[in-house]
C-alpha cells in the first residue's frame, strides 16, 4: 500500500518536473530577452556575488576577486558614488522572470550576464560561475535548463549562445546535448562554428 502510494507520488512529481523543464525557458516573446530593467521584488538582498566575479576597469577591480569597496553579504560601501557600470547593470536573475528562484545568485553561485542582442555574432547569455563552486553549473537542475536555453538560442528567432565562464580562463559553449570547452585563446567564432554544425552529431 505504502509502496503504491509512493510510486504514484513519485510519478506525479516526475511529471511535474518534466512539465516544468519542458516549458523552460518560458519567456513569452523573444524581445523579453532584451529587457534590462530589474523586476519589482527581485532584490539583491544579501547577495553581492557580481562584486566578486566581474572586472570593473574604472576602479581597477579584477575579475574573480572581491571588490575593495564591497562588504560581502552586505553591499557596496560607495553605493552613491559607485561606477556607472555598477549602476546600470543588472544580472539575469533580476531582469528575467522566467529564471526561477533556484537561479538567485546567492543560492546558485552563478551570475548570469545578459548579453543578448540582435547581432547573432555578439549575442550571448554569459553564465559566470563562482570559482569557489566551479562545478555548480553541472548540477542537473542548472545544466538541464542551460541545455534547453541553448536549444532556444539556436532555434529561436533571436539567436544567442550560452557560454559558461569561470575566472575568464575556462569557458564552455553549451549545446542542446553537450558542452564544448574552449579557451580564451581560441576564437569564439570557432566554437560558434562548432555550435552551428555539430550539436546534432
Ligand atoms: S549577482 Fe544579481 S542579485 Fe547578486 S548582487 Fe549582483 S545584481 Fe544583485
Ligand atoms: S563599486 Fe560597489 S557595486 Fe561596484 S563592484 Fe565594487 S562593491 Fe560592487
Amino acid at each position: 500500500m505504502w509502496d503504491a502510494h509512493c510510486h504514484r507520488l513519485c510519478s506525479r512529481l516526475s511529471v511535474m518536473t518534466l512539465t516544468r523543464a519542458s516549458r523552460f525557458p518560458n519567456f513569452r516573446h523573444e524581445a523579453d530577452l532584451l529587457a534590462a530593467v530589474a523586476i519589482p521584488g527581485r532584490e539583491c538582498g544579501s547577495c553581492t556575488l557580481c562584486c566578486k566575479l566581474f572586472a570593473v576597469p574604472a576602479i581597477d577591480k579584477p575579475a574573480g576577486q572581491w571588490c575593495q569597496h564591497c562588504t560581502p553579504g552586505k553591499g557596496c560601501n560607495i553605493y552613491r558614488d559607485r561606477p556607472g557600470v555598477c549602476q546600470a547593470w543588472n544580472c539575469g536573475w533580476r531582469i528575467w522572470r522566467w529564471l526561477g528562484e533556484e537561479w538567485y545568485p546567492l543560492r546558485s553561485k552563478i551570475v548570469i550576464n545578459p548579453n543578448v542582442s540582435s547581432d547573432p555574432d555578439q549575442s550571448a547569455i554569459d553564465v559566470h560561475v563562482d570559482p569557489a563552486y566551479r562545478d555548480q553549473w553541472r548540477k542537473p537542475e542548472y545544466l538541464s535548463q542551460l541545455r534547453l536555453l541553448a536549444r532556444r538560442g539556436l532555434e529561436g528567432e533571436l539567436k544567442f549562445r550560452v557560454i559558461i565562464n569561470i575566472d575568464g580562463l575556462r569557458k564552455w559553449i553549451v549545446l542542446p546535448n553537450k558542452e564544448v570547452e574552449f579557451n580564451r585563446f581560441q576564437k569564439v567564432a570557432k566554437a560558434a562554428e562548432h555550435q552551428a554544425t555539430c550539436w546534432l552529431c
